[in-house]
């Protein structure tokens, strides 16, 4: 019933014209012919949309060792033939897509004028795995390249992913090769439901192998498993959360295009540096005498190098206030000669304990703007009644306050629970 051997030989060898690559075409040399050709001939480029198509489908068959197999033995015709022979929903555009698709992957390098093409690409691109990439913010600031071990699929070498000793398989009974198998519920009088899953016997390859055939290393499952060391580049000035996808090379699968790995960049917090864009921002506190009289210590930037931060003579800083170091901060992702900015936002610390004698007030007095109450004359002292300042913990007094609240509450909905039991 299937792959019908037509009574005459017909022409095998237009599908290799169409993509002017010889019989013995190895899988790259195929998908770099039909890449060069289907740039040339892709609509948006004013190329001939038949001539885009025939490529496609010359293409999808070739790349397919199944397909192309019988393509090679009987011809097109053959393939026209076999039922299940998935061309039903051929795109040409989806083949290009899971192809050469991927982040920054349009086969025309970024130019902008086919967006059609991209918003396709974005729906319908192929599944990607993604790792989460740990990185500091030194790795940021400075670049880095990092080693991240995976493991992945690939297609197992011993059966060249035919999953059998010979080469040959059998279509799947049940489903009849094409993977899927339909179940057809009746919901009511007239109305049934087609319900469509992967094929229980093949597990939606459609093809089966014989036990004493299949493949001693992959066991028949026509994929290994393998560990892989990938070298990421993070470049200067890229941000947590930001992807970098590297294009092909990931899981591979029978009849589908490679997997691109995606690596999710995850940024540890640093102890010091805080960023904000292309902004750092660092916590520094003074001591009192450093606000008011200067200072100036060094820093270690996130390269190494010693920062010397000083203070303009006769400055007073405030407590609270920023303070601003041109291109120290991060450098811009792709333009990293471009940094941002260094803020140092200031605390000052009072002095804990201690208190000053009254020379040592007129001394600070001599320096700092008067007190105001110097300013109240005898007069004005007498019309007022004296207080006394006591010390306090304001947050001990709010937690108090708090609980008592709480306990309040519960005593008003005391009666009400003892209610709800009687
Ligand atoms: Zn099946
Ligand atoms: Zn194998």
């Amino acid at each position: 019933m299937f792959q019908r051997i037509p009574t005459k030989k017909s022409d095998n060898s237009k599908y290799y014209a169409v993509l002017g690559v010889g019989k013995g075409a190895s899988p790259d040399e195929l998908k770099k012919a039909y890449r060069k050709a289907a740039i040339k001939n892709h609509p948006d480029k004013g190329g001939d949309p038949e001539k885009f198509k025939e490529l496609a489908h010359a293409f999808q068959i070739l790349s397919d060792p199944k397909k192309r197999e019988i393509y090679d033995k009987y011809g097109e015709d053959a393939l026209k033939e076999g039922a299940g022979s998935g061309d039903a929903g051929l795109n040409p555009f989806d083949i290009l897509d899971s192809l050469f698709g991927g982040a920054g992957g349009n086969p025309f390098g970024g130019c902008g004028s086919s967006r059609d093409f991209r918003r396709q690409k974005k729906e319908e691109h192929v599944e990607k795995t993604s790792h989460p990439l740990k990185v500091t913010l030194e790795d940021l600031y400075n670049g880095a390249t990092k080693k991240v071990n995976t493991s992945r699929n690939v297609v197992c070498r011993n059966c060249k992913g035919t999953g059998s000793k010979t080469g040959s398989s059998s279509r799947c009974a049940e489903c009849l090769g094409s993977g899927r198998t339909n179940l057809i519920r009746q919901l009511g009088p007239n109305m049934i439901q087609q319900i469509q899953s992967v094929c229980s016997g093949c597990g939606g390859s459609g093809e089966t192998i014989r036990e004493e055939d299949k493949c001693g290393q992959c066991k028949g499952q026509k994929l290994l498993h393998e560990k892989k060391v990938w070298e990421v580049v993070v470049d200067k000035g890229m941000k947590h959360g930001q992807k970098i996808t590297l294009q092909g090379g990931y899981n591979e699968a029978h009849k589908k295009a490679t997997e691109d790995v995606v690596f999710v960049l995850q940024l540890k917090e640093h102890p010091e540096f805080k960023r904000k864009g292309d902004d750092l921002f660092l916590e520094r506190t003074l001591s009192l005498t450093e606000a008011l009289c200067g200072f100036q210590f060094s820093l270690t930037h996130l390269d190494g190098r010693q920062l010397l931060i000083k203070s303009k003579p006769g400055e007073i800083v405030k407590p609270g206030q920023f303070k601003a170091i041109n291109d120290e901060g991060m450098p811009h992702y792709q333009r990293p000669f471009e940094k941002g900015r260094l803020y140092l936002h200031f605390t000052v610390d009072f002095p804990k304990s201690g208190s000053l004698t009254m020379d040592r007030c007129d001394a600070i007095e001599d320096i700092l703007p008067p007190r105001a109450a110097v300013m109240f004359t005898d007069m004005e002292l007498d019309e007022c009644e004296e207080t006394t300042m006591i010390d306090v913990n304001i947050e001990d007094k709010m937690r108090k306050e708090e609980e008592q609240q709480e306990e309040t509450k519960l005593e008003d909905e005391g009666p009400r629970v003892q209610c709800n039991q009687q």
